[in-house]
């Protein structure tokens, strides 16, 4: 009720300074190819009526707009008109019929953690899912139903409480279909493979505003895409994943920093330690993630970066020993270890709520690669780069190169072509992050820097094609490279989408059917996807 008050209020102010403002003089629907350019208020006044009570729509003039758009990483800023939150499923079909119909471009988002540069392609309505946000164990405790705004750490947390655990992305502050969406990694993905591999059933809104479900039985096709290529399909507004017992009560955990001159020791025993890329038998489920970065630590050295190490294993320290053993013979300057439930490791590996990797506001230039080996030499070039960068640009300090290697063995379990994610063969995920104050003046370097660092460890690693994974994909990658090499990924997933968003509505976040027409405007990029999305539906793809 206090939200509908809000919208209220903030309707009847906007109305009050219509006079004043320049409206658009048209009547819902009658002249839907010049209204891309409404005013918030013009929406709140058609759009709200049709809204369940509790929504919200705000303008750039109300105080909220700039809580619910900003964003954690302003590098890549998509434009947003207007912010329309719907509280309740039934809202989304209209929110998507009206913008359609009125041609505004719309956008689904959840956390706002979004950052490939496609999003600053975007000019329109922010459907903000944040108020879709419940957590249901289902009574048969296998499932649970989640709304389409929830976000890593209530599900943990949640489930935890009630026994229970389900797969999603490693960082407490992202959202659970952000990630899921483009495959999904995280810290259980060695039992239940990618967060999207325990995808039951998904709710979602199409393109043309209608409401369907898709899971193996309903509309397997699009259930296939969605589970990999899903942020170019539909909104979707809940859905339903399989939980799992939680097992232990405590998670290990183990972190270290390293000087640079224990850098080829460690990469060393990290090949070992996942035999080669090979990790079957060998690099066990329980030893769930461990993730390493180039950091600096102002105490130790502003000029030179640590290794950073963090290991997180489902079990007691005695039983993830034998694991560490080689690691615990490099002399590390320092080491912390301990045990804490589930939900708390995040907190104790750099990952959680109150993390630096979650503060939004700083630029993060990124790119990645993933790899199945550390090509010792690369890391050294890498990490030589690393230092000579912050030394000629102070301002990157807290840039981060960062080396995540999952347990696999519950994503390799799947045959890979039962889902549009691409990468089950690829073990290790890396990506550089240049992190600074936004300043238009280091962008250029700091771009120059990250493709640096990646074109190394692609280079590295000559006998793979580069892959990149969709949601740390800078945006500037080709298709395949997210996608999939092999043909048949891409006709498939272009088949669907001329059959599912024909008129390429879905085209903002790494999309496989560009908007051609970057930083364009709305209008222009709105025409170029129509008929893109007509192209496409004559090629019969
Ligand atoms: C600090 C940080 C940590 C990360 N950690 C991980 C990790 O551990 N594992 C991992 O796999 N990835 C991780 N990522 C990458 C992450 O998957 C993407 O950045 C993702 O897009 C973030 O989702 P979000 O909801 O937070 O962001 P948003 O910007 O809100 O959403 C991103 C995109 O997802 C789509 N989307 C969101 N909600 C919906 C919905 N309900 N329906 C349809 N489409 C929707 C939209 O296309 C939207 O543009 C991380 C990113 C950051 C910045």
């Amino acid at each position: 009720m206090a939200r509908f008050y809000r919208f209220a209020v903030s309707s009847a102010l906007l109305l009050q300074s219509l006079a004043c403002a320049s409206p658009e003089p048209c009547l819902n629907g009658l002249c839907q190819f010049t209204r891309n350019k409404l005013a918030s208020r013009t929406v709140a006044s058609e759009l709200g009526p049709q809204l369940s009570a509790n929504c919200n729509i705000y303008g750039p003039d109300d105080t909220e707009f700039g809580s619910c758009t900003a964003r954690y990483d302003p590098f890549f800023t998509p434009k947003i008109q207007m912010v329309v939150q719907p509280a309740s499923e039934e809202d989304v079909p209209k929110i998507v019929q009206y913008a359609t119909a009125n041609n505004i471009p719309f956008l689904a988002m959840a956390r706002r953690h979004g950052m490939t540069s496609t999003l600053s392609e975007f000019d329109g309505m922010q459907i903000d899912m944040s108020l879709l946000d419940k957590i249901e164990i289902q009574p048969d405790g296998k499932s649970v139903v989640l709304g389409g705004g929830v976000f890593a750490k209530n599900i943990m947390e949640k489930l935890w409480n009630a026994g229970y655990v389900t797969s999603s992305g490693s960082t407490s502050c992202v959202g659970l279909l952000g990630p899921a969406l483009g495959g999904g990694r995280g810290r259980l993905e060695g039992f239940y493979g990618v967060v999207s591999d325990s995808f039951l059933k998904l709710n979602v809104v199409l393109a043309n505003g209608t409401a369907i479900t898709v899971s193996e039985t309903e509309h397997p096709d699009l259930f296939w895409a969605m589970k990999g290529a899903g942020h170019n399909f539909g909104v979707v507004t809940s859905l339903e994943m399989k939980i799992y017992p939680r097992g232990v009560d405590t998670w290990y955990y183990k972190t270290y920093i390293w000087t640079q001159d224990k850098l080829e020791a460690v990469f060393q025993a990290s090949n070992d330690f996942h035999n080669d890329g090979n990790h079957g038998g060998h690099h066990l489920q329980e030893m769930a993630f461990n993730m390493g970065s180039y950091t600096i630590i102002p105490d130790i050295s502003e000029t030179e970066g640590v290794i950073f190490w963090s290991f997180v294993y489902r079990g007691s320290k005695e039983e993830a020993q034998p694991y560490l053993d080689a690691f615990d013979a490099i002399e590390a300057v320092s080491s912390e270890e301990g045990n804490v439930p589930y939900p708390e490791i995040p907190g104790v590996s750099g990952t959680g709520m109150n993390s630096a990797l979650c503060d939004y506001g700083l630029n993060h230039v990124h790119y990645p690669a993933g790899l199945k080996v550390w090509n010792v030499t690369t890391q050294r070039q890498i990490y030589d780069l690393y230092n000579e960068k912050i030394r000629q640009y102070p301002e990157f300090q807290r840039t981060t190169v960062n080396m995540e290697d999952y347990s696999h063995e519950g994503v390799d379990a799947i045959d890979p072509d039962t889902s549009a994610y691409p990468w089950r063969d690829r073990g290790l995920l890396s990506f550089i992050a240049v992190t600074y104050d936004p300043n238009p003046s280091l962008d250029a370097a700091a771009i120059a820097w990250a493709q640096e660092t990646r074109d190394l460890w692609n280079a590295g690693a000559p006998d793979l094609l580069p892959s990149t994974y969709v949601n740390y994909a800078h945006g500037d990658e080709s298709v395949e490279s997210m996608y999939g090499y092999e043909p048949w990924r891409l006709e498939k997933l272009r088949g669907l989408k001329a059959q599912y968003d024909p008129d390429n509505l879905f085209s903002y976040y790494n999309p496989i059917i560009p908007n051609q027409n970057p930083r364009s405007t709305a209008e222009e990029n709105f025409s170029k996807g129509r008929s893109i999305g007509a192209r496409s539906r004559g090629r019969g793809q």
